[in-house]
């Protein structure tokens, strides 16, 4: 029990610290929208490479947008896949050196594209959307760190529950001057800040291996459903026990008044009132071959923590649009009767 809170403690509120490969190594040109893609850790400028790739091949389907730029002034992009009004948010990277979250995020959007034409997917997208920010930290994900390029921790510069100083944590873990001192996280906020339509959010992480959401804070009432939560974490988890690998874990976060974490993405998702999640998508899980990094995996099993993840996101996906327009006792008595994967 003891190391399985070290760890979480490790990734998820910071005392880790980066454990580097070689910095942007250069990487020839992706070929996007190729399976090759997922076979070795691309440059940020290979993700742009990819998600325009994508949206040339399917621009009825995919948006790619510029939503802001990072401090040393590279574009952060959204793409939105889908045109439906439900919407799924999907973001990676705040944390630069957690490379394998970007891959699984753009994995998804592979998936999607691909299998556009099957009635299933088909009729997913057109009642439904999905945003996906590949990298929301392009900076670190170049330097591989887990910082931007001011120091600062993205996923502690979020206003719901920011503070100065991280005392109980590692003090080299800066939260910025003060809340969205960053450009990186005022793109995030911005752009949630102009979708209503998102009701389920998901901001990927590495390190370990866990799926997590705030639990309930009960001097700050929140008007999600906990019965709902458990039950979208719990059905969520089950869908990775794919491929060899075993089902990750689940657990509320405890550590902060707030539940979710001080400056967190999470804690700030939660606070608008989205069924918020962080999904840790590699780290200490069980896996058919040697862990190696824990950050992220070796690069021939990239492709296997992709795809992974995917039945997982297929059921977030599924579930957005029985969370809209519904009155919070029926969706309880939905979730209590079980969701079922269509
Ligand atoms: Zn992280």
């Amino acid at each position: 029990m003891l190391k399985i809170i070290s760890s979480l403690l490790l990734c998820v509120w910071g005392l880790a610290s980066c454990t580097g490969i070689t910095p942007d190594a250069p990487h020839p040109t992706q070929d996007a929208g190729s399976i090759s893609f997922f076979t070795t850790y691309p440059s940020y400028e290979g993700i742009t490479d990819f998600i325009k790739h994508l949206e040339q091949q399917a621009p009825d389907l995919i948006r790619v947008q510029e939503i802001g730029s990072s401090v040393q002034g590279r574009p952060i992009y959204a793409v939105q896949v889908g045109n439906g009004k439900d919407a799924l948010y999907i973001d990676a990277a705040h944390h630069g050196n957690e490379i394998i979250t970007p891959m699984v995020a753009l994995y998804f959007l592979k998936y999607l594209v691909e299998h556009r034409s099957e009635p299933e997917i088909s009729g997913l997208l057109s009642t439904r959307v999905v945003y996906i920010i590949p990298c929301v930290n392009p900076d670190g994900y170049t330097a591989r760190q887990r910082v931007n390029a001011n120091g600062v921790d993205p996923n502690r510069n979020y206003s719901e529950a920011w503070r100065p100083s991280n005392a109980d944590e590692d003090d080299s873990i800066s939260p910025g001057q003060e809340p969205f001192s960053e450009p990186e996280t005022r793109a995030v906020r911005d752009f949630i800040g102009a979708h209503p339509d998102i009701k389920i959010a998901l901001t990927l992480h590495s390190g370990i291996d866990r799926i997590h959401y705030c639990r309930p804070n009960f001097d700050k009432p929140s008007i999600q459903d906990y019965s709902i939560y458990t039950r979208l974490s719990e059905e969520g988890r089950l869908r990775t026990a794919n491929l060899g690998c075993g089902p990750a874990g689940v657990s509320p976060l405890t550590v902060a008044p707030t539940g979710g974490g001080r400056g967190t993405t999470l804690s700030w998702l939660h606070s608008k009132g989205l069924y918020a999640f962080t999904v840790e998508c590699y780290g200490d899980g069980v896996y058919p071959w040697v862990v190696g990094e824990k950050y992220y995996p070796p690069e021939a099993h990239i492709l296997d923590i992709c795809k992974r993840w995917v039945p997982f996101e297929m059921f977030m996906l599924k579930a957005v649009s029985r969370l809209a327009g519904e009155p919070v006792s029926r969706i309880t008595e939905i979730y209590r009767r079980g969701v079922r994967d269509d």
